[in-house]
């Protein structure tokens, strides 16, 4: 991190300064020029609080020249991160060169829908099955998910197929419940709940952690660390598209971010387009684009009645369309391996 000084500013407010920074445990080195004091911090410069140091009279200006990120960062982790769900012989590797796809309905709603999709979509190609079981909706008139019933379910689903299971957790009060859940999801509204992120930390699980609705990739990262910080380490990003002022998509899907990620961070990155347009006939197109851009997998919405899902029917896929999707994104991803 590299402070300016202002002009004019005495020796004694430059010790104290410097005396200050010190104490926050950074080394400090100071070079003065004929007309500029720049001041060099070197060591952990996370703990120091960018905005208060620029907002103090004596300073120019403040750059942070590391990023905030250590864990998280490809910087210090050059390898591509491999993340491993479920076990034995079902166990499905994500990243470094590992692609899955994911696919499910949004949420489970009962045994026949749930195992039904289930075996439809392993038939087509999917290596893991999703489906909500706690529903973070907008209205809370909405349905909210068959909770401990939906994760019964989704392990029927399991026994029934060998897909491994991926399904929201909303609260750390919820955790005993998902003791046996495959890979949890940590959904976009969640990204920044930071003491659900730090329980997840000591959790010796694989954590699916969505982008923020509005999140840059910093803060999206950040949150990544706060479950590293705690020594989980076996945490798969996923874009899921930001918010924007179009409306004709749900968000706006973000592809750089995949690209952007991947070197920046060496965690695995998949796509999930059935939230980012809203929109089924949308899946296809962007499904095949974000495997063309590199995504290390996909998460993908499938219901075997959209028409009557009890939640986000306009961007599920049949299962019909689902294989059509499917295959297609096998052929780009034999393309580019
Ligand atoms: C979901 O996957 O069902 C979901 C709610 O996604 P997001 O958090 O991305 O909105
Ligand atoms: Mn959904």
């Amino acid at each position: 991190m590299i402070a300016v000084l202002k002009d004019g500013v005495s020796d004694v407010q430059k010790k104290n300064l410097v005396n200050w920074l010190k104490k926050q445990g950074v080394d400090v080195h100071l070079s003065e020029g004929q007309f500029q004091t720049i001041i060099g911090l070197v060591g952990d410069t996370s703990k120091i609080d960018i905005d208060l140091l620029g907002g103090l009279e004596i300073i120019e200006s403040v750059t942070r020249i590391s990023e905030p990120f250590k864990c998280a960062n490809r910087r210090f982790h050059p390898a591509d991160t491999v993340v491993t769900v479920g076990e034995g012989s079902g166990a499905v590797k994500i990243g470094g060169g590992n692609f899955a796809i994911i696919a499910g309905p949004c949420s489970v709603e009962s045994e026949e829908q749930i195992v039904g999709i289930a075996k439809a979509v392993k038939s087509s190609g999917a290596r893991l099955l999703r489906g909500g079981a706690f529903k973070p909706r907008t209205s809370p008139y909405d349905f909210q998910g068959l909770r401990g019933e939906g994760l019964e379910l989704l392990r029927i689903a399991r026994r029934e197929t060998g897909l491994p299971i991926v399904t929201e957790i909303m609260s750390a009060a919820h955790l005993d419940m998902f003791a046996d859940v495959d890979l949890i999801q940590v959904g976009a509204r969640n990204m920044q709940n930071f003491e659900l992120l730090k329980e997840l930390g000591h959790a010796d699980k694989p954590i699916l952690l969505k982008r923020g609705l509005a999140s840059t990739l910093k803060e999206w990262l950040m949150s990544a660390e706060y479950i590293m910080a705690g020594g989980n380490e076996r945490i798969i990003l996923c874009e899921r598209g930001i918010r924007s002022y179009d409306s004709y998509t749900r968000n706006v899907l973000d592809l750089s971010a995949v690209p952007m990620i991947r070197e920046l961070s060496h965690l695995p990155i998949i796509v999930d387009p059935s939230h980012a347009t809203g929109k089924s006939r949308l899946v296809k197109p962007m499904s095949m684009a974000a495997t063309a851009a590199g995504a290390d997998g996909l998460i993908i919405e499938v219901h075997n009645d959209p028409e009557h899902a009890l939640c986000d029917g306009a961007q599920s896929l049949t299962p019909a369309q689902f294989e059509e999707v499917a295959s297609k994104v096998y052929s780009i991803r034999n393309l580019i391996a």
